[in-house]
């Protein structure tokens, strides 16, 4: 899953330089409030000038409607509120952590509200290669994720929540910081071939911010903002606000845009099933998950749709909020397509077991209980989820909370992104590994999204794969148009990945040493 947000946060990286902002480090504890402006993206869509934007609007509470079942009994108050071992975190409430609001008033997404948030955390030293072998000090882990902001194509946001899930002793190897906190001193030489729009989504969108690529399926991208903003994101071209390196290309929400798109679909008689994306649907106003629900039901040629949405994993406390009418909406917008005979999914993001605590539990049993599909797309990322344990864990969790586990994506060769992709061999081999461990239906696809626009394919269902070369070439006969009847897609394994090749040297920013680039 996966514009303009120029003003977004672009804006608000404001120039103060890294060491101005640690020139008087707080101690740890000593910043118990991050402000977060919560402005993201204005919209056509939105109400009136000032209100809370799309994703943090709530219906009004006569609207969270009686229809849904409310699971909160289920939350126990002795589960573990991990959350307070955040150091600026110990005094907040169960109940504080668990509402939506609290959560968007706690986001971390300027540089000020980051640094802040890491001056508070990090210890003194924090492990560089393994643990205990060299360190880095605090000042020096953040100027490396300075240095890393300003390499990457992709703004930084993080839910409370999804920061809470990180080990700050150690962040440098923690799974889950990997995804979405850049370190320069991780990052390697782009691949030759690596590039912004690598899917050539943009070349296949007959209309801006719908991908029509297969016969029966398109990609509707109604917003571009996220709650989290992922560093490896395949729609770095378009999604979150511009960064140093990218200036990305618009798909703010829009009724005239949205009108274009939806007098594509319905004059395409192929076209069954449509995948609401962006950015992400967790980023959309209630009411606007019930209008594109209910044209989409309208429409009779769709049978079959779905919201993707990271939502569940960097922020699944907005699921068991009453006061919110996200989950709501979807749950109303899912009984409305099966009294229709229309199927509706929550296709969901998860990449690593430590994303998943006893709230993303409870809000998939309530999502289980309400009846809505939820299926879960991850993808595999070097040192995140790529040995047998973790991904298989991982499934195991996934499909235990209820999430059928659809896809493992190898990594898109998206600039940036080096460091995180692993050579076609490794999820080759996950796979031979795993099938035959879980049952035949909790098991994946796990595939390769062709660069240059050929769709998802089978991973193992290559033409050939040069393990020296690092080169795997695939063909895709149901992808037609646009010249690719007979056109041969090729995917490339990172080079320092390839047989003779040594890790490749980056400094790590102002520091001025050198270091391996992988962390
Ligand atoms: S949730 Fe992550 S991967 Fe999905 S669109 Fe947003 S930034 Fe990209």
């Amino acid at each position: 899953m996966l514009s303009t947000i120029s003003r977004q946060t672009c804006s608000r990286r404001g120039s103060r330089t890294v060491s101005s902002m640690l020139g008087s480090p707080r101690a740890v504890g000593s910043v118990p409030h991050f402000q977060a402006r919560v402005a993201d993206v204005s919209s056509p869509l939105d109400s009136a000038p000032g209100s809370i934007p799309p994703v943090f609007n709530t219906v009004p509470l006569r609207e969270a409607a009686s229809t849904v079942r409310p699971v909160v009994s289920a939350l126990h108050h002795d589960r573990d509120e991990f959350w307070r071992r955040v150091p600026v975190w110990e005094d907040v409430s169960a109940k504080d952590f668990l509402s939506y609001r609290w959560n968007v008033r706690n986001l971390v997404q300027t540089k000020r509200e980051l640094y802040s948030f890491l001056a508070a955390v990090l210890p003194e030293e924090v492990p560089y290669d393994k643990p205990g072998t060299r360190m880095q000090t605090r000042a020096e882990f953040i100027q490396d994720v300075d240095a890393g902001i300003t390499a990457a194509t992709m703004a930084t946001r993080m839910t409370p929540y999804i920061l809470s899930r990180i080990n700050w002793r150690d962040p440098r190897h923690d799974p889950i910081r990997r995804q979405f906190l850049p370190l320069r001193s991780a990052m390697m030489p782009d691949h030759p071939k690596l590039t912004l729009d690598s899917l050539h989504e943009e070349a296949d969108s007959p209309v801006k911010g719908l991908v029509h690529r297969y016969p029966d399926k398109a990609l509707f991208l109604p917003t571009s903002a996220c709650p989290t903003y992922c560093v490896f994101c395949t729609r770095s071209y378009a999604v979150g606000a511009d960064t140093e390196t990218v200036t990305k290309s618009s798909l703010k929400p829009g009724r005239r845009r949205w009108e274009a798109c939806f007098a594509y679909m319905e004059s395409q008689p192929g076209l069954q099933d449509i995948v609401v994306s962006g950015g992400d649907a967790y980023y959309l106003d209630p009411d606007h998950i019930r209008e594109i629900g209910e044209r989409l039901i309208g429409m009779p040629n769709i049978k079959r749709f779905r919201f993707a949405s990271k939502g569940l994993a960097v922020a699944p406390a907005r699921v068991l909020d009453e006061s919110d009418g996200w989950v709501h909406a979807l749950i109303d917008i899912s009984n409305k397509a099966k009294r229709a005979g229309k199927a509706m999914a929550w296709h969901t993001h998860f990449n690593h077991p430590n994303e998943i605590s006893w709230i993303t539990s409870t809000a998939s049993q309530k999502l289980f209980e309400e009846g809505v599909m939820v299926r879960n797309q991850t993808v595999l990322l070097r040192g995140v989820n790529d040995d047998l344990e973790t991904m298989s864990a991982l499934i195991r969790e996934l499909a235990d909370n209820k999430i059928f586990p659809y896809y493992v994506y190898q990594c898109d060769m998206v600039k940036s992104v080096e460091h995180l992709r692993t050579p076609l061999q490794t999820i080759l081999d996950l796979e031979a590994k795993i099938r035959g461990s879980v049952a035949g239906f909790m098991m994946p696809q796990f595939v390769v999204d062709l660069p240059g626009g050929g769709g998802k394919r089978l991973a193992c269902s290559f033409e050939s794969y040069d393990r020296t070369t690092g080169i795997s070439r695939y063909t895709a006969p149901a992808v037609t148009g646009r010249g690719k009847e007979s056109k041969v897609y090729e995917y490339y394994d990172p080079i320092d990945s390839l047989p003779g090749h040594p890790p490749s040297e980056v400094s790590i920013g102002s520091q001025g040493r050198s270091a391996r680039s992988r962390d």
